[in-house]
């Protein structure tokens, strides 16, 4: 029987092979999730030939979608089994909640933009996840309504780990986010909430996301701040 192969899906079997398994990625759930996704179809269509290089893209409003490997990694951090409640803060494109959707039961996926829950939501209809629910807020409050989460994803730079975030996580649960004093350049932190309710931290690695802006983030009017 011949097998058709698009052109993007081979590209995203190398993507695996050459840019996350060859870097230690290892845990089979994360792997295939990241084999199942189209990333070509959270890029904007005039990046959607580099849709499967290593590096993050322009998304529009100033915000990117990850490096594929960085999506990876934080997914990998979370430590999912399969049938988990996640939420992940700052949608953006809406390429880490698919990821995470294929892994996950159900995602909550928020986003500050309006413009880019839109088109995460766009985007996910349009690949068929209907087990993400997109939502256009400030994700530093987390989302309340469907708390608490197995697994929470922070997409962007936070000054600290938000208190509301804590309170929103289930006992065992896992929170991976950038943390760091300057709105450039983080530090990836693993929270982990014991079963007696105390928080774990460790550092993960260091990474540079966009600000995480919002009540429990940082404060909007600062950012971007060019006068030199
Ligand atoms: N996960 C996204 C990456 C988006 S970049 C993807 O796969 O494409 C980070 C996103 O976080 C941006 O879209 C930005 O608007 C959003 N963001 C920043 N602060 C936020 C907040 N307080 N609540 C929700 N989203 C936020």
């Amino acid at each position: 029987m011949s097998r058709i192969t698009t052109d993007f899906e081979r590209q995203r079997k190398q993507m695996v092979a050459g840019q996350i398994r060859s870097r230690g990625l290892c845990d089979t759930l994360v792997l295939a999730a990241m084999e199942n996704v189209p990333r070509e179809a959270f890029v904007p269509e005039q990046y959607r030939f580099m849709a499967y290089d290593d590096g993050p893209l322009p998304i529009g409003e100033g915000q990117t979608i990850s490096q594929p490997y960085m999506v990876a990694f934080m997914v990998e951090a979370l430590a999912l089994k399969g049938g988990e409640t996640v939420l992940e803060i700052g949608a953006g494109s809406g390429y880490a909640a698919a990821v995470l959707a294929e892994i996950a039961e159900e995602v909550y996926a928020v986003e500050r933009i309006g413009a880019l829950a839109g088109l995460a939501a766009r985007n996910l209809a349009e690949t068929g996840y209907d087990n993400v629910h997109v939502s256009h807020a400030d994700g530093t409050r987390g989302l309340e309504a469907h708390a608490p989460y197995d697994a929470i994803l922070v997409s962007a730079g936070a000054p600290d780990v938000p208190e509301t975030l804590k309170g929103q996580l289930a006992a065992g649960g896992r929170i991976v986010l950038p943390v760091g004093s300057d709105r450039r350049s983080q530090s990836l932190v693993r929270i982990t909430k014991t079963a007696s309710g105390e928080f774990e931290r460790e550092v993960l690695a260091d990474v540079r996301f966009v600000p995480l802006i919002g009540a429990e983030g940082w404060d909007e009017l600062s950012w971007p701040r060019t006068f030199w």
